[in-house]
């Protein structure tokens, strides 16, 4: 369930306007996919090892799987930020700092991933839903 940053009401995923106080949502609360259950059920583990893939045993495994790639999605963002973290690393000090805590925060992203493919959830890691989507 997500809440208006306005006025704290209790307010469905995906809408624009609060309902109580009338105010816009900015950014728009970005719904989370369902997928199906069997979707689900058959592609969870592949959706899992994605994490650790940089998605490509999903995408060799289970090309059609919403729920998959999905998760590829997200894996493939996080690795982006992996990448960026070790280019950030160039700078001397700051840029150790930084690379350091980014690789910390997307280890903890990778994890939340990991739980949630297993779990069988769409829900979206912080950040990342506010990303275009790369696989469809
Ligand atoms: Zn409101």
């Amino acid at each position: 369930m997500k809440y208006c940053p306005h006025c704290g009401a209790e307010i469905a995923e995906g809408v624009r306007f609060c309902p109580v106080c009338g105010k816009e949502l900015v950014p728009p609360v970005k719904a989370t996919p369902v997928f199906e259950a069997q979707d689900v059920e058959e592609n969870k583990i592949l959706a899992m090892l994605g994490y650790l893939t940089v998605g490509i045993l999903p995408m060799v495994g289970c090309r059609n799987s919403a729920f998959a790639m999905h998760h590829v999605n997200q894996a493939l963002w996080l690795f982006i930020g992996e990448l960026l973290c070790c280019l950030v690393m160039i700078i001397p000090v700051l840029g150790w700092i930084i690379g350091c805590v980014g690789t910390m925060v997307l280890f903890i992203f990778t994890i939340m991933g990991i739980v949630r493919a297993l779990k069988g959830s769409g829900e979206y890691l912080p950040f990342v839903a506010k990303l275009p989507t790369i696989i469809k």
